[in-house]
């Protein structure tokens, strides 16, 4: 094998070549510290990069390996989305505000990982604060897609879906509060999961809207989700909607049939207007999953219209919260006024520190939760939630899972959607999983006009398993997974 082909690896191809010493975890690190040198000029993925750190965790790694104190992601390099805490190292959430941020401690999920010998070659972009679903509202830079540099790359994990279809890292982490894991692995070709709520640590994890947001995979194929998710899920007392005795053998499970089990359609996910490109190669994997023995029914979540509205309440009025912390006296940027009135000082700091998305999100929550308009917005908007979830449940007493399109659309023009409600929209069939709480995956299945559409597959909260193992026999039978970026084949 060339040197150069080491890029093109999943994470349990590399795990061999590592276990049988055909490799070093050294060797494999630099591989790719050099792809980055030569291909984050064209995608812009990352925002920073940690060469010498990365380096010297390898090393470790290798003593490891060399001990058989291994496990599955030993040596293995990877990115972190910029909302993750690393400790010693900036950690930006693409924000002007958090612009020389470094943190004290590592966020749970970066410990667990740094724990198990994984190797950190950098933090990934993202939108501001995880607000968008294009990454072009980061701070720093935009991302472009590695299908089309002309084309957004979805976010607002668009850094790490980015990055990992461009063989910029063997896998990444992003964070999903309304789809910022789904809809830019969608846009990307890879694979993206957003677990159970409560399965993965949120401690560390920059919050935007805390009952939302959620941590989770971005990988080349299913089989390496099943095992980065096993890696960072399980209870932690540092976070206090952590869920206890969680525990399943996600890659083991993996491999178990699939025939008998039972799939919906929900019609509301497949409205009038809809790209058509996309509702076909949904269609046609319903097929397949039809060829594999699974079941498949139409069901109907009728309140599914209002979800868009409820989450565009919910996630601004927990964010304009969260954000309240940023007041430029005790870490992130300052506008340095003349502390002669500290509401002034705050307010030009806000101004001068938070992008304009942020700044509307923050304006949107203070309204929906200020007196007068709590009971009209917030709250009903709680109990509409409730409603979604309790939908939810019945159909899921009737099916497995659900299978939808992920984006209504393929990847969009960079610059082309200005309009903050139209990109809104983008989320419309990820962020019910979200209100509810779900496990949510999506996977490549097809191209239209030459970029990637990806399906959705969710499960009822806990069912992850479910969700990976028929996600992997679609996978297995099709191998959409398998085509790769212009970029990464090195067009
Ligand atoms: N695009 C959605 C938003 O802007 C979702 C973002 C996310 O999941 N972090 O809120």
């Amino acid at each position: 094998m060339f040197k150069d082909e080491f890029k093109n690896l999943t994470i349990h191809q590399a795990r061999e070549l590592l276990d049988s010493k055909e490799i070093s975890s050294k060797e494999l690190t630099t591989v790719f510290l050099e792809r980055i040198e030569s291909v984050d000029q064209l995608t812009n993925s990352y925002i920073s990069v940690t060469g010498e750190f990365a380096l010297e965790q390898a090393g470790f790694a290798d003593e490891k390996i060399k001990n058989g104190n291994q496990s599955f992601l030993t040596g293995i390099p990877m990115q972190l989305k910029d909302n993750m805490s690393t400790k010693g190292i900036k950690t930006t959430c693409a924000s002007k505000m958090l612009e020389n941020y470094i943190p004290s401690y590592n966020c749970t999920v970066a410990q667990r990982l740094f724990s198990e010998g994984a190797i950190l070659l950098g933090k990934g972009n993202l939108d501001e604060f995880a607000m968008g679903s294009s990454t072009e509202n980061s701070y720093f830079h935009s991302t472009a897609n590695p299908w089309d540099l002309e084309k957004v790359p979805g976010g607002s994990s668009g850094g790490p879906a980015a990055a990992v279809s461009a063989d910029e890292c063997l896998f990444s982490l992003g964070s999903d509060t309304g789809g910022s894991i789904r809809q830019p692995a969608s846009f990307c070709g890879v694979v993206g999961m957003k677990p159970t709520y409560g399965l993965v640590s949120r401690f560390g994890l920059i919050a935007f809207a805390s009952s939302l947001d959620q941590i989770g995979p971005i990988t080349k194929d299913v089989q390496d989700c099943a095992i980065v998710l096993e890696s960072i899920s399980g209870y932690d007392s540092k976070d206090s909607t952590s869920i206890k005795n969680t525990h399943q053998d996600y890659v083991a499970n993996l491999k178990t049939d699939i025939s008998g089990m039972k799939l919906g359609i929900p019609k509301e996910y497949f409205p009038e207007g809809m790209d058509e490109s996309v509702k076909k190669l949904v269609y046609q994997a319903i097929e397949e999953f039809k060829k594999l023995g699974v079941e498949i029914q139409e069901v109907s979540l009728p309140h599914t219209d209002y979800a868009l509205a409820v989450y565009y309440i919910i996630a601004p009025s927990e964010a304009a919260a969260n954000l309240a912390r940023y007041d430029g006296v005790k870490f992130g940027f300052s506008s340095k006024g003349n502390l002669e009135d500290i509401f002034d000082d705050i307010e030009t700091t806000r101004e001068g520190g938070f992008g304009q998305e942020v700044q509307r999100r923050i304006m949107m929550g203070t309204y929906a939760l200020s007196a007068g308009y709590y009971d009209a917005y917030y709250l009903k908007a709680q109990k509409i939630r409730t409603i979604i979830r309790n939908e939810f449940n019945q159909v899921f007493k009737d099916v497995d899972a659900l299978i939808t399109p992920t984006a209504p659309t393929v990847a969009f023009n960079l610059g082309d959607v200005i309009d903050p409600l139209q990109m809104y929209l983008n989320d419309v069939f990820t962020q019910p999983a979200n209100i509810a709480g779900l496990p949510s995956i999506s996977i490549p299945c097809g191209i239209s006009e030459g970029l990637p559409v990806g399906l959705q597959l969710m499960a009822a909260p806990l069912n992850d398993s479910n969700v990976l193992k028929l996600a992997y026999a679609y996978e297995q039978s099709t191998g959409w997974h398998d085509l790769k970026s212009p970029i990464a084949k090195g067009i």
